[in-house]
């Protein structure tokens, strides 16, 4: 027997969580390449959030078991490139939408889908990182590719209370740039500085609408709220600035003019964890297994016990949780 959140659909169309003891068999099967996997800790992101609380339609299939990442070691594989003791990490995939994820003690997954666990990392630093701070080095990444240098200019971080936020926020100042945060939670100052940001301003200075061109102001920007706040972001960058857009916590819409595109010769990337290719995902984890913002982490993170996985997933869609929240799932 296993215990794993549960999610099922009442008879109304309503999802309904709970944690459930599974058999082992209930575990859904692979026809060739699945892997066993003893889960040591998985996380909440919003997307979990969004899961849990049936919010929005990211479950594809019920019953499901959300969790859309996890850290554990391998206990049984018909994959080639894993073996029995292997530690692993998972992130999206569809894992927590379409496949049974991480918010378990035990999990089958395609083999396809594991990283290798950076050996200098323990589980726990794995799953502290998690999906958030894997999706910030993904922007990180990409601002670099596209030349955004230490000494480009300000990088703006929206959404910088939140898991990629934060994380952000914590791996640009560790690498020597210059972090301008946005918070709705301007209590959160001490800690956003204490991540290395050099200003902290109120999001509500991005949140409406605004002109198609501002003051230009931004080297870089990795935003995780989209709507009218990445609008504002493009129109504020610098000419031949870079604006990675991984996130949607204000809104999906874009209300943006083309002018920031074809007057400033402004690049906007978007970024994505979850069908991220795998040599892309072991440099992200290589990136952050040799990071010296990592100890910072204890700072970022709070741990939580499965049972109260369903709180916190509710939680997380008021956008009122700091940080980051590390389920131990065998706690
Ligand atoms: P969190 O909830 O931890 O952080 C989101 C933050 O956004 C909040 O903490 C808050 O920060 C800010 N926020 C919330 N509501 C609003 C609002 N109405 N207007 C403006 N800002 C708001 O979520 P995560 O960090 O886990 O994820 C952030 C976003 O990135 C989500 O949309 C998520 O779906 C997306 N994501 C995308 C991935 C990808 O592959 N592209 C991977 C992972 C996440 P503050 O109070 O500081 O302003």
């Amino acid at each position: 027997m296993f215990k794993a959140i549960y999610l099922t659909k009442n008879n109304d169309g309503l999802t309904e969580a709970r944690v459930e003891n599974l058999e082992e068999s209930a575990l859904p099967e692979f026809d060739e390449g699945g892997v066993l996997v003893k889960v040591d800790y998985s996380t909440i992101n919003y997307k979990d959030g969004l899961a849990i609380t049936g919010k929005s339609p990211v479950v594809r299939k019920f019953p499901m078991v959300p969790g859309i990442d996890l850290s554990g070691t391998v206990l049984e594989s018909n994959h080639a490139n894993w073996v029995k003791g292997d530690q692993v990490i998972l992130n999206g995939w569809g894992v927590g939408e379409s496949h049974w994820g991480g918010l378990a003690q035990l999990a089958r997954v395609s083999g396809d889908w594991l990283t290798k666990k950076p050996a200098n990392l323990t589980s726990k630093d794995a799953m502290s990182i998690g999906t958030a701070g894997y999706t910030a080095m993904l922007c990180v990444m990409a601002l670099q590719k596209h030349e955004i240098a230490p000494n480009s200019g300000e990088i703006l971080v929206t959404g910088a209370s939140g898991g990629v936020g934060s994380f952000a926020v914590a791996i640009l100042a560790a690498l020597g740039y210059e972090v301008v945060a946005s918070t709705g939670k301007l209590n959160e100052k001490e800690f956003l500085m204490g991540l290395g940001a050099k200003e902290v301003i109120d999001r509500k200075l991005l949140s409406d609408q605004g002109k198609p061109l501002q003051k230009e102001r931004w080297a870089g920007v990795i935003d995780t709220v989209g709507s009218t706040t990445l609008a504002n972001a493009c129109a504020s960058t610098k000419y031949g600035g870079v604006v990675t857009a991984c996130g949607l916590a204000q809104g999906m819409d874009l209300p943006l003019t083309v002018a920031p595109f074809i007057l400033r010769a402004v690049k906007l990337i978007g970024i994505d964890s979850v069908m991220a290719d795998k040599k892309l995902r072991e440099d992200a984890w290589k990136n952050l297994s040799e990071m010296s913002a990592l100890p910072k982490i204890n700072e970022i993170v709070k741990t939580v016990p499965l049972e109260k996985a369903i709180d916190m997933g509710c939680k997380i869609l008021s956008g009122s949780i700091r940080g980051r929240i590390l389920v131990d799932v065998n706690q």
